[in-house]
C-alpha cells in the first residue's frame, strides 16, 4: 500500500477508517448525519441572530409567509437609530436591506445580522443613485450629531438632498412606500413650545446648524412634492432627541458626554448656563413610532419624541447620579444657534398612529449607562468630543 493510500484510509486518526480529503468519516451514514445537521445549522441560524461583542444577547427572527414579508431598505441602516430598526424588522421576519456608507454608521452595529438569509448590507452612498427592489424605504442616512454634520457641511446637504431625491426616485421607480427621518431641528430655535406639526420653525439659514436644519426642511419639501406630482406614498417623522445602546461614543451630544464623563469622573461639560430645556426619549419608542408610522393610514408631518422635559442642569445631575459618580458639573460658553427649548407635542403621534412614549428616561438612562460601560471598557478611555465640528472616529 502507497503512503497516499495509507494516509487516505487513516489520516492520522489511526482507527484505520476510510476518512474524505478533510479528514472526516468517509461513509454513508457519516455524510447523512453531517448533511443533517448542516439543515439544522441553516435553519438555526436563519432563525436568530448570532451573539457578537457588540449585542451578545440572541434576537429571533419569525419566518413569515411570502404574501407578509417585505423587503425593506434601511437607509443609514448600520447607525444609532437604523440598527434598532433593523433588529425590529428582522425580528418581524421581514427581508431588510441596510445601505450606508459608514460615515458615522458602524458594521458592528448591524454585525449580528451578516450571516441570515433576509439580511443584505450595502456600501453605497445615498448621493449616488441605486436600483434596488423594495416594498417600503426607511430613508434615515445621515449624520445626525452636530460636531460630525457640521465636519463637512455641504457633504450634509448633499445627503439630505441629493440622497432624498435619489430615495424619492427609487421609491416612485418600483412603487415602494418611502418614510423621512425628518427631525425636531426643522423648528429651529422655536418661539411657540411645545412644538406642534403646524409650527412652521425658526431656523437661521447661514448659521451652523444651517446645513442639518435646511437640508431637512428641503428633504421634506420633496417628500410632498414626489407625493403631489407623481403619487408616491410618502411618511415623515420628525423625531426629537434619542438615545440608547450604540449611539456614537464620539456624536458629542448630551447623553452620551454626560454619560461618558460620568462613567470616567471626569467633569461634565454643560455649553451655557443649563437652564436650556431638552426631551429624550429611548430609541426603542422611536422605532416603535417609524414602524406605526409607515404602516399606518396617516400622510402628514408626525412629531416623535417623549414630551418630558428636562433642563440640562437636571439631567446632566441625574445621569451622574445613576453613574454613582465624583464628576463636578462645568459651565462653558453657550454653542451658537443652540436651541434654548424643545419640547415635542405629540398629539398628532396619539390620534393618527395611536402612538406615545412607553420607556421612562430613567429605564432607558439605565440601559444606555450599562453600554456605554462596556464602551469605555473597551476602548480604555474615551475623551467626548466638544461642540467643534470634528470627523467621527472610534470603533468599527
Ligand atoms: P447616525 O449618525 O447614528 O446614523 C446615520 C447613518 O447614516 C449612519 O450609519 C451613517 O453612516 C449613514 N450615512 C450618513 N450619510 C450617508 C450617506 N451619504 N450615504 C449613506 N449613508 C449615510 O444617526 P442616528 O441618530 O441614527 O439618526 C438617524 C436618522 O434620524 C438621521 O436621518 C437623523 O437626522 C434622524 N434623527 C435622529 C435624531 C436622534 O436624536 N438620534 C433626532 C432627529 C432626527
Amino acid at each position: 500500500m502507497s503512503d497516499l493510500d495509507k494516509q487516505t484510509l487513516d489520516n492520522g486518526h489511526g482507527n484505520g477508517q476510510k476518512r474524505d480529503s478533510f479528514g472526516l468519516p468517509d461513509d454513508p451514514e457519516a455524510k447523512r448525519i453531517r448533511l443533517e445537521r448542516f439543515v439544522a445549522d441553516q435553519q438555526l441560524l436563519a432563525s436568530q441572530s448570532i451573539p457578537t461583542p457588540h449585542t451578545p444577547h440572541i434576537i429571533n427572527t419569525v419566518r413569515l409567509p411570502d404574501a407578509l414579508r417585505k423587503k425593506i431598505l434601511v437607509t443609514g441602516g448600520a447607525g444609532f437609530v437604523g440598527s434598532h430598526l433593523v433588529d425590529r424588522l428582522m425580528a418581524e421576519g421581514h427581508e431588510v436591506v441596510v445601505l450606508d456608507n459608514f460615515f458615522t454608521g458602524r458594521k458592528a452595529n448591524v454585525e449580528h445580522w451578516l450571516h441570515h438569509p433576509n439580511f443584505s448590507l450595502v456600501r453605497h452612498d445615498v448621493t449616488l443613485p441605486i436600483l434596488l427592489e423594495v416594498d417600503q424605504i426607511y430613508h434615515l442616512a445621515c449624520p445626525a450629531s452636530p460636531p460630525h454634520y457640521q465636519y463637512n457641511p455641504v457633504k450634509t446637504i448633499k445627503t439630505s438632498t441629493m440622497g432624498t431625491i435619489n430615495m424619492l426616485g427609487l421609491a416612485k421607480r418600483v412603487k415602494a412606500r418611502i418614510l423621512l427621518a425628518s427631525t425636531s431641528e426643522i423648528y429651529g430655535d422655536p418661539t411657540v413650545h411645545p412644538q406642534p406639526e403646524s409650527y412652521w420653525g425658526n431656523v437661521n439659514t447661514i448659521g451652523i446648524r444651517a446645513c442639518y436644519d435646511e437640508g431637512k426642511r428641503v428633504a421634506e419639501t420633496m417628500m410632498y412634492a414626489y407625493k403631489s406630482q407623481n403619487n408616491v406614498e410618502i411618511r415623515v417623522a420628525r423625531i426629537f432627541n434619542t438615545f440608547g445602546p450604540r449611539m456614537h461614543p464620539n456624536d458629542g451630544r448630551v447623553v452620551s458626554n454626560f454619560i461618558i464623563q460620568s462613567l470616567q469622573n471626569k467633569d461634565i461639560t454643560i455649553y451655557g448656563d443649563g437652564t436650556y430645556t431638552r426631551s429624550f426619549q429611548y430609541v426603542d419608542d422611536l422605532v416603535n413610532g417609524l414602524i406605526k408610522l409607515m404602516n399606518g393610514n396617516y400622510d402628514m408631518p408626525v412629531n416623535i419624541g417623549n414630551p418630558d422635559e428636562y433642563t440640562i442642569n437636571d439631567f446632566a445631575t441625574k445621569i451622574r447620579d445613576k453613574c454613582g459618580s465624583k464628576s463636578k458639573i462645568v459651565y462653558l460658553p453657550k454653542v451658537a444657534d443652540d436651541p434654548t427649548q424643545r419640547k415635542a407635542d405629540i398629539t398628532t403621534a396619539k390620534r393618527e398612529i395611536d402612538w406615545e412614549p412607553k420607556v421612562t428616561v430613567d429605564e432607558g438612562l439605565e440601559k444606555t449607562i450599562e453600554y456605554f460601560k462596556g464602551e469605555v471598557e473597551a476602548a480604555g478611555e474615551i475623551i467626548p468630543t466638544g461642540p467643534d465640528a470634528v470627523k467621527p472616529k472610534g470603533g468599527k
